[in-house]
């Protein structure tokens, strides 16, 4: 079907200035931030409210057409990528803090607002919204919902799962419903943890509840300079192990630094084969002890710098936080990368990266939360050299079965998307993935929801999942009926 038949009854709901059908204008839509896939979307639809989004969404389900959710469009896996057969629900208009609750220690927002305008609404009461994603400026906290964002603070405070008390959503079948609350615990299944992570597969978050922390009563940053590796490796283990849980530990290797060096010239100390980002808040007593503690446990590096002020805080932070924009000026083209591995094999993958790169003459700049072995490993290339894209992503592969060969994870952040989801038999065995599959059918039977995502194989729920020929064992046991 044409789905821009559906636009008159699109303009009913939203007004004819919040829907697009003009083939440039639906061209910004076509990626997200992974570029190397594209689709133009048949249709872009912006509503400003929750009952806007469910009527949109019930007319795709009367139509059968497929819908995928956009906050703004940040994510690396390319989780918003839309169908050009489907509709583009965009949540861009829906960016109304709608109440900051002190007392609480909650904020309630609309989907499309900004991460960092949370942290801006409660900071006049000296508090804040803790999961920072590099890109907090831009990215929404509906994404942030959809893939479990990350950040480097995530360490010590946890990821958006721990920050997400409640939630309005609209269902794959178009009905407005509410999970979970502004209270800290409810019975029953965790649905806010299901669907946190589900990469918009399970619905279209229209509110979220989000927990406020205090603001620290003091921070401190430092800088250490190392000349290998496996030093500044071994300093993260050291920190963790003497019990200390910074709010952040960063790494960037030598490739990495001297991208952001020529890109915003941070002053990192010249000639380190890595530095680390420490970043220690909470009481000032503490902090000034665990600082002192940092110091000692880092002293193998050759240059430490302790932030004095939040100016020199912030030029510390500005090469971390402008690495993958960076690399951009050095490679004409690169993969963002992100795989997880225990802290302890750091060491080992990252060498075995290096090895790769050197055999495959694919550069890789490292750039990672060490603390959680959160690796982002920038995959260089040129796509205009024959041969090198295909090279790039040989590499990029052979990573992610590294990490998982040490019994780590094919995502620490980005999510699964379009991007990874051949990978997942990787990781998954059959069984687990029918599993998960059960999961999606009961919430969204149709398959309409942002499909294509997540999973290798796209299905119907009426289908049996997996390769086996017989009755799902969940079914077989009596533990589920076939949907
Ligand atoms: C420079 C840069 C740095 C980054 N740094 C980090 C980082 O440090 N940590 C990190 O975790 N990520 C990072 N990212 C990735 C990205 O910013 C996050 O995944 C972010 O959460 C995406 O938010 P978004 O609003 O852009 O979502 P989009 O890209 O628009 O969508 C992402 C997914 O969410 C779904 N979705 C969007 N809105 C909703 C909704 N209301 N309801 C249900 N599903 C929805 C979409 O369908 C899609 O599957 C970075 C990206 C860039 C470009």
């Amino acid at each position: 079907m044409d789905v821009t038949g559906l636009a008159p009854a699109f303009r009913e709901i939203v007004g004819a200035d919040a829907v697009i059908t003009d083939h440039q204008e639906l061209r910004t839509y076509e990626c997200d931030g992974l570029t190397s896939h594209a689709a133009v979307p048949g249709i872009v639809v912006l509503p400003t409210s929750a009952d806007q989004v469910a009527r949109i969404v019930r007319t795709c389900v009367a139509e059968g057409v497929p819908y995928v959710a956009r906050g703004s469009g940040t994510g690396l896996s390319g989780g918003a990528l839309p169908r050009a057969d489907g509709v583009l629900i965009v949540t861009s208009r829906m960016r109304r803090v709608l109440g900051v609750d002190v007392a609480n220690r909650i904020a309630v927002v609309e989907p499309g607002v900004v991460n960092l305008a949370v942290t801006r609404a409660a900071s006049p009461s000296g508090y804040y919204y803790a999961p920072d994603p590099s890109s907090q400026q831009i990215c929404s906290i509906g994404g942030n919902v959809a893939e479990n964002s990350g950040g480097a603070h995530c360490l010590k405070y946890g990821f958006t799962v721990n920050h997400v008390l409640g939630l309005e959503i609209v269902t794959p079948q178009g009905e407005l419903v509410r999970l979970g609350g502004p209270a800290v615990q409810y019975p029953g299944y965790d649905l806010v943890g299901a669907f946190v992570g589900s990469e918009g597969t399970l619905g279209i978050a229209t509110e979220v509840t989000v927990r406020l922390l205090r603001a620290p009563e003091d921070v401190a940053t430092l800088l250490a300079a190392f000349d290998s590796i496996d030093a500044a490796g071994a300093c993260v283990s050291a920190i963790i192990a003497a019990g200390i849980i910074p709010a952040a530990i960063e790494m960037m290797d030598a490739t990495a630094i001297a991208a952001v060096e020529a890109a915003v010239a941070c002053g990192y100390p010249p000639g380190a084969a890595a530095v680390l980002i420490v970043e220690v808040d909470g009481p000032a007593a503490e902090v000034a002890a665990q600082l002192d503690q940092v110091r000692t446990l880092a002293a193998e590096a050759f240059d430490i710098r302790v932030a004095a002020d939040d100016t020199e805080r912030a030029a510390i932070w500005k090469g971390r936080k402008s690495a993958f924009a960076a690399i951009g000026h050095t490679s004409p083209s690169y993969i963002v990368q992100d795989g997880v591995v225990p802290r302890t094999a750091l060491p080992a993958v990252l060498s075995r990266i290096e090895t790769l790169s050197r055999d495959s003459g694919i550069a890789v700049a490292n750039v990672f939360h060490a603390g959680d072995g959160n690796l982002h490993p920038l995959v260089m290339y040129d796509d205009k050299v024959a041969g090198e894209t295909e090279r790039a992503e040989e590499v990029s592969a052979a990573i992610l079965d590294l990490c998982l060969s040490h019994g780590g994870s094919l995502t620490g952040e980005h999510g699964i998307g379009v991007d990874k989801s051949r990978y997942m038999p990787r990781m998954f065995s059959d069984a687990d993935l029918d599993t998960m599959q059960l999961l999606r059918c009961a919430f969204d039977p149709g398959g309409l929801c942002n499909p294509g995502k997540v999973f290798p194989t796209p299905r119907l729920c009426g289908e049996r999942p997996g390769h086996r020929k017989g009755v799902h064992p969940l079914a077989e046991s009596g533990k589920a009926e076939l949907l």
